[in-house]
């Protein structure tokens, strides 16, 4: 019987690959116009692809190099070079090196600050229980504090504060206040370590898919033909002993054995389920938002920070853009600066008006990199939580609570309904890489379910 995947982003199209594979029947429902849900391709006004979702990918996400390969895709480095990292911390503007390891020059108590702070935040991140975060030791007590009390209480100086602030922002694009620090701990030792998620040097943000991660949606589809159907918005999920029915916002009706559902968990949480979910996996998705964040991009004619010795990335304590980088194509032509509204600043710049945005975003690149940047040729902009089928992103973070109360119902399957998704992935959870992996993994579980069928 066929196996119907809703979403197309990676980990849907992902399982489909994986169960085609397997020579199992496949259809994968889309509601929107186009693959590749958190990626998405935009062009410039001269073509070159621009990112407009999800991009970078780095080492130990073996499963998206060995995708990239398989795919004949190409890869490229994130700009970096020599250039250095420009400081904007608490009204005090420093370079630093952009190599991994490389502390920003600070007094000495804020320095000696930091380097016990991430020395303690690492220790405790790798003790937690990737498989289930819930029986980490002390669980209750991690998850029953925000990684903002965590902050206040490890953290004695103000800069040392100010820079936990802005990873979290940057890796969760939520506030510290937001989220577990169970849950800030889990996800950051599924990256491997908070350092390898805000490098790009052996980073997260080290390499680059040649036409923009897009390609990479968009080959695999493409590869799957018709069985990816666009414009199919999954309203209900209907599930009986013998399998499941599928019902869509125009009243179209899908029957299969088995289906993966690849929503983020708030939007999976908004679909019609009969018979109704379990309250544990309801109250879970009801526990799981979003973050907030806009991604912003000026085009310019060259690079020109690059000529200041600069390498476009900044980082600031002072918004709407406190993380910067530069996202020009391999040639360098034109010269893209792009950056993140996120968490708090998402939230309040959303009520904005686009000229307003667009302002106060090149405010930060002025101040970043000099008042050239007030005058781009060109400005782009991306709201992810107005978008009506992803609602917010990178991706969800767990409150407080939410691990230790509701945990094991992230990824357990209710009955023929399978869930995957960036969000349930072990590891590189909320990434391209985690996506992929949570998608085959559930496909491989669909088929062990129906090898046992008689
Ligand atoms: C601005 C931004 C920057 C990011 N940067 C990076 C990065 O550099 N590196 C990285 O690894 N990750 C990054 N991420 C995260 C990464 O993009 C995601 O983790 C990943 O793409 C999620 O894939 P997914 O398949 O799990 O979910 P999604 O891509 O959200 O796929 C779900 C699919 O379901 C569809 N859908 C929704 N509702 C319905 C419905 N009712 N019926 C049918 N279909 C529906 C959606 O349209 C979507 O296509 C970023 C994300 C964003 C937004």
């Amino acid at each position: 019987m066929t196996v119907i995947v809703v979403g197309a982003g990676l980990a849907g199209l992902a399982a489909a690959r994986r169960l085609v594979e397997s020579g199992q029947e496949v259809v994968v429902l889309e509601a929107r116009e186009r693959v590749g849900g958190r990626t998405e391709g935009g062009r410039l006004a001269d073509g070159t692809p621009v990112e407009l979702g999800g991009q970078w990918i780095g080492p130990t996400q073996d499963r998206m190099y060995a995708l990239v390969e398989e795919l004949g895709l190409e890869l490229f480095r994130t700009h970096n070079d020599d250039g250095q990292l420009l400081v904007d911390l608490r009204g005090r503007r420093s370079r630093m090196s952009s190599h991994r390891g490389a502390m920003p020059r600070l007094g000495p108590f804020a320095l000696a600050d930091l380097a016990q702070g991430l020395a303690r935040f690492n220790r405790l991140a790798a003790h937690t229980d990737l498989a289930q975060p819930w029986e980490t030791p002390h669980a209750r007590v991690l998850d029953g504090q925000t990684f903002e009390t965590w902050i206040r209480r490890t953290l004695r100086t103000p800069t040392g504060r100010a820079y936990f602030r802005i990873v979290c922002e940057a890796v969760f694009s939520a506030d510290a206040s937001d989220l577990s620090l169970l849950h800030a701990l889990y996800y950051s030792h599924s990256g491997t370590d908070l350092e390898t998620l805000v490098s790009v040097d052996r980073g997260a943000q080290q390499d680059r898919i040649v036409g923009g991660s897009i390609r990479i949606a968009e080959t695999m589809a493409a590869r799957l033909g018709d069985r990816v159907r666009l414009g199919q918005v999954v309203r209900r999920v209907t599930q009986g002993a013998d399998g499941v029915m599928i019902e869509t916002r125009s009243g179209e009706r899908f029957t299969g054995s088995h289906v993966i559902v690849t929503l983020p968990p708030t939007l999976a949480g908004r679909l019609e389920y009969d018979p109704p979910m379990p309250s544990w996996r309801d109250q879970l998705t009801q526990r799981l938002p979003a973050g907030s964040v806009f991604k912003v991009y000026a085009v310019y004619d060259a690079p020109f920070w690059r000529e200041d010795g600069l390498n476009g990335q900044a980082v600031s304590d002072r918004g709407p853009v406190k993380v910067t980088f530069d996202n020009s194509p391999p040639s360098g032509s034109p010269g893209v600066l792009m950056g993140f509204i996120e968490a708090g600043d998402g939230r309040e710049f959303a009520r904005r008006t686009p000229q307003e945005r667009q302002s106060a975003v090149l405010g930060c690149f002025a101040r970043y990199f000099g008042p050239q940047a007030r005058h781009p040729r060109e400005f782009l902009e991306r709201d992810w939580m107005a978008e009506e089928f992803t609602r917010g992103c990178y991706g969800a973070h767990l409150t407080p609570g939410v691990w230790t109360s509701y945990g094991p119902a992230l990824r357990e399957p209710v009955g023929r309904i399978h869930w995957a998704g960036a969000e349930t992935a072990v590891h590189w959870n909320g990434y391209m890489e985690g996506a992929v992996v949570s998608g085959e993994a559930a496909a491989d579980a669909v088929l062990a379910d129906e090898r046992q069928v008689p």
